[in-house]
């Protein structure tokens, strides 16, 4: 059992006394199955008890009534009431206007693995997922909530929501009750601290063991939360909790929710999971605040359509890549890679050319929750974030980027304001570009034409594309030195760039050349200097490859740069036990002064 501060006790009685709607939860690991109760003042002869039809964060319709059994309604007096069932998803009570009316119930515990959308009973843990376990009181989702949890012995519990006491919890509506998910067992439980903000990591294993340390993944996790905090400058949370399960179980993945995560990730020694970390973390502030509006407040009773979920994911998923870098966790060559595989992904799909990303969102519910066939709104969404970060720091010569888009959205559409509309992205975009993009946006977004990839030269990149001829110089620098050279170009790694046609070094040496023309490049190796001619050449790349473009302006690499640079502002971060980290990632400090960089100097 958990000791709370005498200060939390008298929490419970404020909290307590403004609950409307009380619940209680009891996990029953012999039945492998939890016991729920709902009660409230009834305001109407007919009070109805809903279970949601699907769950925020999976736009797909799931079946929650069918794990849903023992249900039973009783009056104030404890007298049993009975229940009519108008609709599958509903339980109806009638009852005196003024008196009290309880729903109690079970849900089965049966979902995979340790849990995931559903609820997960086993006999050291118990995971309850809100939309699985938590009926609403039709009409009344705006009331608030008190939940009293009643645990095993030495059974702890993990949750983003507020403590309102001993084993009591608050929240001030549905949505924002069933949107804390609650880990209850046995589990490993460590603690962290970034800027001002508190952190707890809950693990649980299916056999209790852990093949990955609970403190290298706490370390981790650790690193991964200071970058977006650094973006916005401040988290729309006290409290934050990574919940992960390592367990085998039907989905292998994350699901954000508003103060706190589910991974559900395989028991294997060093476990993978940085951009599934950052993704599901950048979305307490991209869909959790900033969001559609039809996603919050909710309708649970059907599914929700918007065109905007390329958003949602995809440009959740570009940030992910771009903060595990920032986070010291990767470098450069690995956040090109991983863009250019992305691309890849993308040009592969045959569904790009007859779906547009807006639709793969739109008829995402018929389609499996994750796009139409083989597009992806994930997938593309995450390109067209690049791309679309690339034209705002293009159109505005490096002064705003997509982060402006994202904090401005942040500032206009952070809870409790209403999201934002169908086409205000687009207007957004253009307000921060300080320029018309909206046929660059319609372009990527609304039409099914090949992407604009000449954009990426804005930020210094160049993306190759098989079968298309491209000009190439027979070296790749990394600031002024060649860091790999053609056979026979004369040029070897290490040498120093001095000068290019007897001009010295600067970024932006090679613009303008094209395939044939002639060049002169001074080059310092070892104690000698050495003067190398070459002749811009052509290659005709097999795959799409993100790279540094070799013919990009000082402009452009000076914008590169900046989309490469790690923040400086990253709030320092703390482990109990776990020592200090306040600069970048250790990891990323031996990488570059290892030279394994790619244009960051
Ligand atoms: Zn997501």
């Amino acid at each position: 059992m958990k000791l709370i501060c005498a200060v939390l006790g008298l929490g419970a009685l404020s909290a307590a006394s403004w609950a409307q709607i009380e619940y209680s939860l009891a996990p029953d690991p012999s039945a492998g199955s939890i016991r729920v109760s709902a009660s409230a003042v009834a305001t109407s002869e007919i009070t109805d008890f809903r279970i949601p039809a699907w769950c925020p964060g999976f736009y797909f319709l799931l079946d929650y009534p069918a794990k849903l059994f023992d249900a039973k309604a009783t009056s104030g007096d404890g007298a049993t009431l009975p229940i009519e069932r108008p609709n599958r998803h509903t339980w109806r009570v009638r009852t005196r206007p003024g008196s009290k009316v309880t729903f109690s119930y079970r849900v089965l515990g049966d979902d995979a693995g340790l849990g995931f959308f559903g609820v997960s009973v086993k006999s050291h843990t118990a995971f309850v997922n809100g939309p699985a376990a938590f009926v609403y009181i039709e009409g009344r989702k705006e009331e608030s909530a008190l939940l009293r949890v009643q645990l095993p012995d030495e059974w702890d519990v993990a949750t983003g929501m507020d403590e309102a006491g001993v084993d009591k919890f608050a929240a001030a509506s549905y949505d924002e009750f069933i949107d804390h998910p609650m880990q209850l067992g046995r589990f490993e439980k460590r603690k962290f601290v970034v800027g001002k903000y508190k952190f707890e990591v809950a693990i649980a294993s299916e056999d209790q063991t852990y093949r990955t340390s609970p403190d290298a993944i706490a370390d981790e996790l650790m690193q991964l939360s200071r970058p977006a905090i650094a973006m916005f400058g401040e988290a729309p949370f006290k409290r934050y909790v990574y919940l992960i399960h390592l367990a085998r179980g039907g989905f292998q993945g994350g699901l954000e929710h508003r103060a706190s995560t589910l991974m559900a990730l395989p028991n294997v020694p060093n476990l993978k999971f940085e951009t599934l970390a950052a993704h599901e973390y950048f979305h307490t502030w991209n869909v959790k605040q900033i969001r559609p509006k039809v996603l919050g407040p909710f309708d649970y009773t059907q599914a929700v359509r918007t065109n905007n979920l390329w958003f949602a994911e995809g440009v959740t998923d570009y940030y992910a890549q771009l903060h595990v870098y920032q986070a010291g966790a990767q470098g450069p060559t690995w956040l090109l890679s991983q863009l250019s595989n992305e691309i890849q992904t993308l040009q592969r799909s045959k569904t790009r050319l007859t779906k547009t990303l807006e639709q793969a969102g739109w008829e995402t519910w018929e389609n499996g929750g994750f796009g139409i066939g083989d597009l992806s709104y994930y997938n593309k969404g995450l390109v067209v974030g690049l791309i679309l970060d690339a034209a705002v720091r293009g159109a505005t010569e490096g002064k705003h980027s997509l982060d402006d888009v994202l904090r401005t959205l942040m500032k206009r559409h952070a809870l409790p304001q209403p999201g934002y509309g169908e086409d205000d992205l687009r207007t957004t975009i253009n307000e921060i570009a300080g320029r018309d993009l909206s046929a660059l946006y319609d372009r990527c977004v609304r039409s099914t034409q090949e992407l604009p990839y000449e954009e990426l030269r804005k930020i210094g990149l160049r993306l190759a594309i098989p079968g298309r001829i491209q000009a190439h110089l027979p070296f790749e620098l990394l600031g002024d030195v060649v860091r790999s050279a053609d056979a026979g170009s004369g040029f070897q790694p290490g040498d120093k760039v001095l000068a290019v046609n007897q001009r010295p070094f600067a970024p932006g040496a090679f613009s303008g050349l094209t395939m044939g023309d002639k060049v002169q490049v001074d080059v310092q190796r070892s104690s000698e200097n050495l003067r190398v001619e070459v002749a811009v050449g052509s290659s005709t790349p097999s795959a799409y490859r993100l790279a540094n473009d070799p013919f990009a302006s000082a402009e452009q690499v000076r914008r590169r740069d900046e989309w490469l640079r790690i923040p400086s502002d990253l709030p320092a971060a703390s482990r109990p036990g776990g020592g200090d980290r306040s600069a970048p990632g250790e990891s990323l400090l031996r990488r570059l002064n290892n030279g394994v960089g790619f244009g960051v100097r």
